[in-house]
């Protein structure tokens, strides 16, 4: 059912976009004002006033094909906002409204603009308690970590087990994951190739921190370490989450769901027949419309973070200041999360 209905909005002629132009192997970025004629065929137009940075995005706007396969593009898997047309039942003029993951931001034109145009089946309504800047404070990164809190619980890895590792400490994902399972009442402990990094983690919420190589370490002949974490949530992939496999207690759990190590992963199986460690995969991108609705709901409400109030952990930008938070993320120095202002 329709919640909002306001007069209809004139769609502009044009609007504001970050446009990523490959010059070979180079990637341009510029923003530029694009005609809305030129708005993918969907059903629902929705006027961005915020959306945020994420890895994926920073990949996106470097030219690369595994996340976007043709150029120009305009990325952004994340969107907050209000319908402006609709031609879908359920959404009308004035809904408030979020999309995270789908194709946004992919082979879509993204939330990195001023309107996006999607499929109705992609859109959630913003929920109670939850405005369109704090959700994209959360944005993908947010989802994925309550997601990951999620699977950890569905399969009993709870607090009782020890300490759980949060890797990528840091980063979007990492950050919130930080403070969502200390919330939950684990013990966290937050890896992070970043020292001074150190006190907004433990602000976060976290138990102490741990050398990005401590897990990491070249381990690899070993097929199990010393038991000594309930298991943990990474977003780093390759040797960081091996080593956190080898290194989980019997009946702990893994969350995996990033690769900014790399995507191999180099395990025996005897964290798994001998330990009974679930290894769980989170994918943000294709979550079913059900369980997106229950984890924004409780992220607008038991589990509800407030990212904007913690210092210096959102930094709030304009579509013309992207330029620096995207080389930060690519070069693996970003803090926390970037929120985009359009
Ligand atoms: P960010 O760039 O915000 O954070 C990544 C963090 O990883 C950095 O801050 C840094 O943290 C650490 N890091 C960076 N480079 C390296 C490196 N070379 N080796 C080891 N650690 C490194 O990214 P996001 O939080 O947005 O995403 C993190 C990962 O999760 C990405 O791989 C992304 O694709 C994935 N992801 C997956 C989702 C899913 O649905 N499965 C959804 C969202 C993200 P520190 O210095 O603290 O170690």
């Amino acid at each position: 059912m329709p919640t909002a209905s306001a007069a209809p909005e004139q769609l502009p002629e044009s609007y504001r976009a970050l446009r990523v132009e490959l010059a070979g192997s180079r990637a341009i970025r510029t923003v530029v004002s694009l005609p809305s004629s030129e708005l993918p065929d969907h059903d629902v137009t929705v006027r961005v006033s915020h959306s945020s940075l994420n890895y994926k995005d920073a990949l996106s706007a470097s030219g690369n094909r595994g996340v976007s396969k043709s150029y120009p593009h305009t990325p952004g898997i994340d969107a907050a906002g209000v319908v402006i047309t609709s031609r879908d039942p359920r959404f009308s003029t004035g809904t408030r409204v979020l999309v995270t993951g789908y194709d946004l931001g992919m082979n879509t034109p993204g939330g990195l603009a001023e309107l996006i145009r999607v499929p109705g089946d992609w859109l959630l309504e913003l929920p109670a308690g939850l405005d369109a800047r704090s959700a994209m404070a959360l944005g993908t990164a947010g989802f994925t970590a309550a997601l990951a809190l999620r699977r950890l619980q569905a399969v009993g890895a709870g607090p009782e087990l020890g300490p759980f590792v949060v890797t990528g400490a840091s980063g979007g994902v990492g950050c919130l994951a930080v403070a969502l399972l200390a919330r939950a009442g684990y013990e966290v402990v937050a890896s992070t190739g970043k020292a001074h990094a150190a006190e907004r983690l433990l602000a976060l919420g976290a138990a102490r921190c741990l050398a990005r190589q401590e897990l990491a370490g070249d381990d690899s002949a070993r097929p199990l370490a010393p038991a000594v974490y309930g298991g943990g949530i990474d977003t780093i992939g390759a040797a960081t989450l091996a080593g956190l496999v080898k290194r989980t207690v019997i009946g702990g759990a893994v969350a995996a769901c990033g690769l900014v190590g790399g995507s191999e992963l180099a395990l025996s199986v005897f964290p798994f027949v001998l330990r009974g460690v679930s290894l769980l995969g989170v994918d943000s991108q294709h979550t079913a419309m059900a369980e997106r609705r229950e984890v924004w709901r409780l992220l607008a409400g038991d589990w509800r973070l407030d990212p904007l109030g913690v210092p210096g952990l959102v930094n709030e930008v304009g579509l013309e200041e992207l330029e620096g938070p995207i080389r930060q993320i690519l070069a693996g120095d970003s803090i926390g999360r970037v929120l985009v202002r359009l």
